[in-house]
């Protein structure tokens, strides 16, 4: 079974608390302005369930998975 996953950062809400790049940083890095964005790449989280916990983790939820 394949599931088409998509992440999504909304960079209107992140704050640039970082948790996402701690938790998984194979997926998320922070940019020039302190904000998170994706790894080129890794829009579809690269199937890292780290990116769960990066979802669990953000304080402002700034931050989703969706599923096709
Ligand atoms: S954890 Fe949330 S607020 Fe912090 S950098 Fe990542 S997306 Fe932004």
């Amino acid at each position: 079974m394949h599931t088409d996953t998509r992440v999504e950062i909304n960079r209107d809400v992140c704050i640039g608390a970082g948790q996402c790049a701690l938790v998984a940083p194979d997926v998320f890095t922070q940019d020039d302005g302190g904000l998170s964005t994706l790894l080129p790449g890794h829009e579809d989280g690269g199937g890292a369930p780290m990116v769960r916990e990066a979802v669990r983790a953000c304080p402002v939820s700034a931050i989703t998975v969706s599923e096709a």
